[in-house]
């Protein structure tokens, strides 16, 4: 195993300073298959990085998507790509190899999935834990976020992983949810996400109701009406 260093390197924190990115850190991902790059070597390590959404956007999709939240994913997603782009060149030009991962990029499309989960990098990272709607929940900017994940095989202080939900008694989102998805389980690091949403439902209430979004990519209400969102909003005011 590699030995970590106790410190980011000053350059990488001054870059995230730079680009205005508050929420982000290091992922271990030694335990896990990443993709490879093109001389077929995996990835140790990931920088996970978060985009907050705007809360007042995400705050009006309770009811459904909307045009303004499908704008406010395009914006996001554009963000991210450029983002992780930018810092993977950045990296392999210290000497690092490294790989972008791409925002909301399908590549598995039997089993609706990409090449590896942003959550996961961003639960290792310790960024956030995974709420009830199967989607990351940060303490600042509650789950009304978009994850970049850029692998690298420079060795970074990492974590501390997420090792626990903090849903409590709530199911506001599992009620909500037209589709009947999500199962109302409770997260903990290595559950199968089947255990959590039936993505097939999700997929096909998406594909039925708001193909115009997104071609069927947009839903959100779940996202919308969990109170770890709301609460940002109200500081926001
Ligand atoms: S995105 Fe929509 S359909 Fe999918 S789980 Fe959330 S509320 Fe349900
Ligand atoms: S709405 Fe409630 S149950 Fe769902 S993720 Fe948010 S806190 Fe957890």
């Amino acid at each position: 195993m590699p030995e970590l260093s106790n410190a980011c390197p000053a350059w990488l924190t001054s870059w995230m300073d730079m680009h205005d990115i508050s929420l982000w850190g290091a992922a271990d991902l030694q335990a896990f298959s990443t993709p490879a790059d093109e001389t077929g070597r995996r990835f140790s390590f990931a920088i996970s990085l978060a985009i907050p959404m705007d809360p007042h956007i995400m705050a009006g999709i309770q009811q459904g998507p909307n045009q303004a939240y499908a704008d406010e994913y395009a914006r996001a997603n554009k963000l991210i790509n450029e983002l992780s782009g930018k810092l993977s060149a950045e990296l392999q030009n210290k000497g690092f190899r490294s790989k972008a991962l791409a925002a909301s990029d399908r590549t598995d499309t039997i089993n609706i999935k990409g090449d590896f989960p942003h959550k996961t990098a961003a639960t290792r990272a310790g960024l956030g834990w995974i709420g009830r709607h199967c989607q990351l929940i940060t303490r600042r900017f509650g789950p009304w976020v978009r994850l970049g994940t850029v692998f690298t095989a420079m060795e970074l202080p990492c974590g501390p992983p997420a090792e626990r939900e903090h849903c409590g008694r709530c199911t506001l989102c599992v009620d909500t949810c037209p589709a009947g998805a999500l199962k109302g389980a409770a997260w903990y690091p290595g559950i199968p996400r089947e255990e959590i949403l039936d993505v097939s439902a999700c997929d096909r209430w998406k594909n039925d109701n708001y193909y115009q979004f997104h071609k069927g990519h947009n839903c959100g209400i779940c996202s919308a009406v969990c109170p770890y969102g709301l609460k940002i909003l109200k500081k926001d005011k």
